[in-house]
């Protein structure tokens, strides 16, 4: 049958249009450290009609690509929407990578124009000069002039931008081009894997348009929503709050660069943030903060918390104390990022056992994404919630290969077709499945401890140690041991001015683990190193046990 639906391209301009005319009303509120400032949908619409006229005229063409060295404001989410729908490439560089890195993605991506924030411009003009293909500069915000000359010094800079200058009198519609293939690309984001070299990922307007009503539906985000976005929105195409934003008429609140646990409690309160998005250590922070600074969250229905597995005992914390749900859910870069949600069974009575059960598992795939279980001897195991096998995963917004410009070396080439699996996206993630479609996850293949003939996952030993009143973060590495193999080692991050030690902890958990389980090494640290998206970083735990920088106390 030929005579079936019409074949409109799914493009992010659609999503622009739609959210800026039909929520026209709707906000993009940005934080300034005292207050904030507020932009309408209507208004975003507009400069990001300015903004791809201007980008027109500095040369932008085709699918080049626009990078972005911002925090998350109303001026970020305008290059989120204008890029893509003229047809350009939007790359959000992470900030926080180590400078060779962030010098290796912007190189490999071949950003032609950044667009920075004046906070950050000082950092960039120490990078510039390393990016020959940087043309354009573009900045948010005023800078003094020893900041303008060393953006303007390298010979390849062609101009430097103001950006309220830059779209003054530029027209405030764009007649968005509609022959774009929906399959094109429109984004593309690095995974800020530990090791080697970050790998791109590139998003296509179609699969960020599915991912964005998936989500949407999936996490149950809904019109006239405050929605508080923590997640950067160079980390993992940030879960997809910009898109999703405008296909249901959410408003966003931004917190610039105001990311503690103070200003975020102030701007849920004052903004009546009524559901949000982080990883796990911001809304750990918030609620350690809260014990001794009350703030009236009581507008806020949920958070959602991944990128690293949710603590169960901070879940709970958040339901009991301050009525707010945490939906844990879990995804990747390469799956842009939505893959599970946990959101219990309608049949499970709140609050129970089971209850928290499915709360706290990693949840239950989305519609879209297909996921099955690989067995060491690449068997496949069954949805049994018991058998463990490495996830893969497949679906219409997850890629099939990474982003290659025919420069990379041999070692990453091969590493990069590794990850892919007859078509399937192989996660690195080892767990379960049940019958019923949620994931577990026991951990990352390469953190798994492998003691004797056991296997102990460092998330579940980790989970149980922050169920400890008086532990505020703990971090589970596997060290060499002489007759087990390998052994976990605990570090631990105490709550200033409780008179617990590492021995005590290690007393109570002997209650609550089998003895195999138990860590016979202990350290006490400041605070669990992060990567440059705040997750756990193991590899400097790793490290610092390694080079014999972390005082371990031994027990048992
Ligand atoms: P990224 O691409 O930086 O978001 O990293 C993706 C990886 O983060 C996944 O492969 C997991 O190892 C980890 N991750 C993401 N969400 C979760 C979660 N809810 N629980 C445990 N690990 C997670």
């Amino acid at each position: 049958m030929d005579s079936t639906m019409q074949h409109t391209p799914l493009l992010i301009s659609s999503l622009l249009r739609f959210g800026t005319t039909v929520f026209a009303e709707q906000k993009v509120i940005t934080w300034t450290g005292e207050g904030s400032r507020e932009l309408t949908y209507a208004e975003v619409g507009q400069r990001a009609a300015q903004l791809s006229h201007a980008l027109r005229k500095l040369g932008i063409d085709g699918d080049q690509r626009v990078g972005t060295f911002m925090w998350n404001n109303a001026e970020h989410l305008i290059t989120y929407l204008a890029v893509p729908s003229m047809g350009a490439v939007l790359h959000a560089l992470n900030i926080r990578l180590f400078p060779p890195q962030i010098v290796y993605v912007a190189t490999h991506a071949d950003d032609r124009i950044v667009i920075v924030d004046n906070t950050l411009a000082k950092p960039f003009s120490g990078l510039l000069a390393h990016l020959p293909g940087v043309q354009h500069v573009i900045v948010n915000g005023s800078i003094d002039d020893e900041t303008r000359a060393a953006l303007e010094a390298p010979e390849h800079v062609v101009a430097v931008h103001d950006w309220d200058a830059l779209l003054e009198g530029e027209p405030t519609a764009y007649d968005w081009p509609e022959d774009l293939d929906e399959n094109s690309a429109s984004s593309m984001c690095y995974t800020s894997g530990t090791t080697g070299n970050p790998k791109g990922v590139a998003y296509s307007h179609r699969s960020n348009y599915l991912h964005a009503v998936t989500a949407a539906l999936a996490l149950g985000a809904k019109q006239g929503d405050r929605l508080l976005v923590v997640v950067p929105l160079f980390h993992a195409n940030a879960w997809g709050f910009p898109y999703l934003a405008m296909a249901v008429g959410a408003s966003l609140i931004m917190p610039d660069r105001f990311l503690q646990a103070a200003p975020l409690a102030a701007m849920i309160e004052r903004e009546k943030v009524t559901f949000g998005a982080g990883v796990p250590t911001i809304w750990n922070d918030l609620l350690s903060y809260l014990e001794t600074n009350p703030a009236d969250l009581s507008t806020c229905r949920g958070l959602v918390v991944g990128g690293a597995a949710a603590p169960p005992a901070m879940m709970k914390a958040f339901q009991e104390e301050h009525g707010i749900t945490i939906i844990h859910a879990w995804g990747m870069t390469e799956m842009s990022p939505i893959g599970t949600v946990a959101i219990p069974p309608t049949t499970v009575e709140p609050g129970s056992d089971e209850y928290w059960r499915y709360a706290a598992a990693q949840g239950r795939l989305v519609v879209g994404v297909e996921g099955r279980l690989v067995g060491p001897d690449d068997s496949i195991a069954p949805w049994d919630g018991e058998s463990v096998g490495e996830l893969e995963v497949r679906g219409p917004w997850i890629t099939r290969s990474y982003y290659a410009n025919g420069r990379e070396s041999d070692v990453d080439r091969m590493e990069m077709e590794s990850k892919f699996h007859d078509g399937w996206l192989r996660t690195g993630d080892v767990g379960t499945l049940s019958e019923d479609a949620f994931l577990v996850l026991t951990d990352r293949a390469k953190d798994v401890i492998k003691s004797g003939g056991e296997w102990i996952s460092s998330v579940d030993l980790e989970n149980a140690i922050m169920a400890h009143p008086d532990v505020r973060e703990a971090s589970v590495v596997g060290v060499p041991d002489d007759r087990w193999g390998e052994r976990p080692l605990a570090s631990v991050v105490l709550r200033a001015g409780s008179p617990t030690t590492v021995e005590d902890v290690r007393e109570w958990l002997a209650g609550r683990l089998p003895k195999w389980m138990l860590p016979e090494r202990w350290a006490v640290i400041d605070e669990v190193p992060k990567t440059s998206v705040g997750k756990f970083d193991k590899k400097v735990l790793r490290k610092r046990y390694a080079e014999g920088e972390l005082e371990v106390q031994t027990f048992g």
